[in-house]
């Protein structure tokens, strides 16, 4: 391109700036090209990608297999909206179900409306089902829980940034701590009219706080004495990027789908988004089987966008890739090893004092305060060596990178972090 053409970085940022509204403070970097684990600037510069758009990009940057899909669908047919069928819709409900085991589908576009989704159906199952008089359904959801934006969402969040002055807010539901299940146990006894329990596998926003193995296994044994629909937001944990199919599958030895091992929590919801697209494509869906699905009726419930033709082919292929490049192994290898590294440079470092996670979600804790800017400026060093991590809450950096790495990279990868840890010892 000539000189000429070339907006530079700090131009395109002065744009936002004045153009766009300030709902996000991005690290300054400028992508202007994806491929794999990698991501270039504007000026050419290479990254590695640890970030991966918050586990949307499982599948690395711009997949030739979802991106031929993609384009193949674009030229093909967009969107008919479901005034009529299309004949990529039941391909793909039938192929996602039986990729997840579920009976059926409600496919949506954005991780937000299909938790949003997840709670209106399961609302409508207690009142139709279960029998709990209109308007008292209660819903469980966790301290520190991040399932979107919403107004309904946001109600039940405790990070005041989210919440202040867009009140009023939704009723009906009840937080407890996260990784507790004496508190899980002790609402469900001491409650009436509990619908279900909404919980994310791993708190990827609040921190990657990774529970207990048995948390979820226990807190759906738990739901389902209680006839309350144990819902999963597996929008971030999903799709391989903890080492397994879904995280719901706990620390299980099984290398696959794991359905029949003892961590595995069969969810009554399942709430998908993110890499459900490879990040190609806003793709999300909720499923569930037909007794909780077939409370919603035509004209109940829907989305202009929700299953159109490019959501269904992009998907497929998303899937398959995860299938074909057998990304849970790999995911699950990789997160061992980059656990281990760490684990071995932080017996020796000020810097950072614990790495957590499973697979290739993980997060390291910075030695500072939650209020300091040091993690920021570690993101800032890392960028200069040439890879992209952002921090979660304050002190904490989470490293999540697309799950097609392979081990070299992986190791380059950890060699960038380590050093330039070791550059912020005191
Ligand atoms: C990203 C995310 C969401 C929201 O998804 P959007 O597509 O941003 O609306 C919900 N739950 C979890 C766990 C997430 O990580």
């Amino acid at each position: 391109m000539p000189i000429i053409e070339k907006i530079s970085s700090e131009a395109i940022i002065n744009l936002e700036n004045k153009y766009g509204a300030h709902n996000y403070h991005p690290l300054p970097v400028v992508l202007n090209r994806g491929e794999g684990v990698y991501v270039w600037d504007v000026d050419g510069k290479k990254y590695y990608d640890f970030l991966s758009a918050y586990s949307a990009v499982n599948q690395g940057h711009c997949h030739p297999k979802i991106v031929g899909a993609m384009v193949n669908q674009a030229q093909t047919l967009t969107l008919t909206s479901r005034a009529f069928y299309n004949d990529k819709l039941g391909p793909y409900e039938e192929f996602v179900t039986k990729f997840f085991g579920f009976d059926k589908v409600l496919p949506m576009n954005t991780g937000a409306e299909a938790v949003e989704t997840a709670l209106k159906l399961c609302r409508k199952w207690a009142y139709e089902v279960k029998g709990i008089a209109e308007h008292e359904a209660q819903i469980i959801v966790c301290e520190n829980n991040f399932h979107g934006r919403t107004t309904t969402i946001i109600s039940f969040s405790n990070d005041e940034n989210a919440r202040k002055n867009f009140g009023p807010f939704t009723a009906g539901f009840i937080k407890i701590p996260y990784n507790d299940i004496d508190a899980l146990e002790k609402v469900l006894a001491t409650s009436k009219n509990i619908a279900g329990f909404l919980v994310e596998p791993i708190q990827g926003e609040a921190g990657v706080y990774t529970p207990s193995d048995d948390y979820m296994m226990k807190a759906k044994n738990l739901c389902n004495a209680n006839n309350v629909l144990f819902i999963a937001d597996e929008i971030q944990t999903g799709i391989a990027r903890t080492g397994s199919l879904l995280a719901v599958c706990g620390n299980c030895s099984c290398e696959n789908k794991c359905e029949r091992q003892e961590t595995y929590a069969t969810p009554d919801i399942l709430i998908l988004g993110k890499a459900l697209s490879g990040g190609a494509y806003p793709v999300s869906a909720v499923l569930a089987n037909d007794a909780i699905m077939n409370v919603i009726k035509p004209g109940q419930h829907g989305s202009t966008f929700g299953g159109n033709p490019i959501a269904a082919a992009v998907a497929i292929a998303a899937l398959e890739v995860v299938d074909e490049e057998n990304l849970i192994q790999n995911a699950r290898f990789l997160g061992k090893l980059f656990r281990s590294k760490l684990n071995e440079y932080i017996q020796t470092s000020s810097i950072a004092t614990l790495v957590r996670g499973r697979g290739l979600l993980n997060a390291i804790v910075i030695n500072d305060t939650e209020e300091s800017d040091t993690a920021w400026n570690i993101c800032m060093a890392l960028r200069d060596n040439g890879l992209l991590a952002k921090p979660t809450h304050g002190n904490i950096i989470r490293f999540a990178p697309p799950l097609v790495m392979n081990e070299e990279q992986l190791l380059d990868c950890v060699s960038i972090i380590i050093t330039t840890l070791k550059a912020f010892e005191k």
